[in-house]
């Protein structure tokens, strides 16, 4: 049997051919040249496989894109505190290249690390021994992270670094506030060849594999970031990374995204998969039109959005899942997942049900997640009724119920399935 996900990937780009909007990037020369016509998309999955469509071995530069991974970079090295005592974390509602900076702090500093100034201060953080130049080591970074080498686009940097006024200006500012300790013109030279990396959407899957993977790098099992780092970036992701249509994404989208004006955007959902697209027709607000059009299909037709993705503790048990299997033997078919708020649910239910003189079978095999807390509440729920007199069972062929005894010092009869149980 072969998986389909390659062909829906193809058909994703087939489909969204027809979205004709938006304009190039022109305010760096050289991307004004690009390619309208390029499409890819990629996905990883949670264990690191690529699947992808389209001009997926095409490279483009990751602009601001990179300003996620250096942000985690930063915040490895300095740790969280340090990076925030210079870059707030608040959305700033303007555009990107605005010089933003949040006055409301004791601290005048960038709102956020996804805008320039932000990004900018952040570059400017990277910490280099020998004075080693700060693009080099986040090149070797990314290379790292993609599983490949990969090279900066010379002619794009020197394009943007001959025309980066709006840039410099936005440096200087920041120097003349002490924000930045060091040459403007060095700083934002650097932070605008650290955008000229060259990546494809393949490339961009494999780097934040390690993001959906909480830190940890999918291919080598070597954890590069701390759980803590993964969630400071995807909160600002979530809140700051799509430009200022970041509202409109996280409700039609919802899932924690980085854009770069060449045409790429990023999606994280942790824990479950990390998408990636390019095209480079952008919207007013400097997003790929095409880029959002697929990603917004895939959030739809894969149930993807982050708020929609939350278990619902309805979900755990409904009426039509408790049956009897023998006059006196209740079965509560219990359905999704298993953390605090399901456990509660079930609990409340069990207290409100007529037990009788039952026997309880909780059938676990429908079971897709279980927590720590909703083990102990289950077994919890299970001393109860034992004191109440009752006898409990349980189907759990996959043993997601740790064989330790109750309280009560009861351990459960265990059936592999319903069928086996013979009272
Ligand atoms: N190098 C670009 C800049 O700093 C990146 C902008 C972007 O992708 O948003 O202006």
């Amino acid at each position: 049997m072969n998986t389909p996900v390659p062909e829906y990937l193809a058909d994703l780009l087939q489909n969204c051919k027809a979205a004709q909007g938006g304009k190039l990037a022109d305010y760096i020369p050289e991307l004004a040249a690009a390619d309208p016509n390029k499409l890819a998309v990629a996905l990883t999955t949670l264990d690191g496989l690529v699947y992808s469509a389209g001009d997926d071995d095409y490279e483009f530069t990751i602009q601001s894109i990179s300003k996620a991974f250096v942000y985690a970079y930063v915040i490895e090295a300095l740790g969280r505190e340090a990076v925030l005592e210079k870059v707030g974390v608040e959305p700033s509602g303007e555009a990107f290249n605005e010089i933003s900076l949040d006055q409301t702090s004791d601290q005048v500093k960038p709102k956020n690390p996804m805008i320039n100034s932000g990004a900018i201060t952040v570059h400017s953080m990277i910490p280099t021994t020998d004075n080693t130049d700060r693009a080099e080591i986040i090149r070797q970074f990314f290379s790292k992270l993609a599983g490949r080498e990969l090279a900066f686009d010379m002619a794009i940097y020197q394009s943007e670094k001959d025309t980066a006024f709006r840039n410099l200006s936005i440096g200087y500012s920041l120097r003349n506030l002490n924000i930045l300790e060091s040459d403007p013109i060095e700083v934002v030279g650097s932070y605008v060849k650290q955008c000229s990396i060259k990546v494809s959407v393949k490339d961009l899957v494999n780097m934040i594999g390690v993001l959906v993977n909480g830190g940890v790098l999918p291919q080598t099992g070597e954890r590069i970031f701390s759980h803590l780092t993964v969630r400071q970036v995807l909160t600002v992701m979530t809140t700051c990374g799509m430009y200022n249509a970041a509202g409109d994404w996280l409700a039609a989208v919802g899932i924690p995204a980085k854009s770069g004006v060449s045409g790429g955007i990023i999606g994280v959902l942790p824990g479950q998969v990390g998408l990636a697209v390019f095209a480079p027709k952008l919207d007013r607000y400097g997003n790929s039109v095409r880029g959002i059009d697929i990603m917004q299909q895939m959030s739809n037709d894969m149930g993807l959005h982050l708020l929609e993705g939350i278990p619902s503790s309805r979900a755990i048990v409904n009426d039509e899942d408790i049956t009897a299997v023998k006059p006196d033997v209740r079965v509560y078919k219990l359905n999704g997942v298993l953390q605090f708020a399901e456990a509660e649910r079930l609990l409340r239910k069990l207290q409100a049900d007529d037990h009788r003189d039952n026997t309880i079978i909780f059938d676990l095999s429908h079971i897709s997640l279980i927590n720590k807390v909703g083990q102990r509440m289950l077994l919890d729920g299970i001393d109860r009724l034992r004191a109440d007199g009752h006898d409990v069972a349980l189907v759990d062929p996959e043993h997601i119920l740790p064989r330790a005894k109750t309280k009560l010092n009861f351990e459960p009869k265990v059936y592999e399935n319903l069928a086996d149980f013979d009272n």
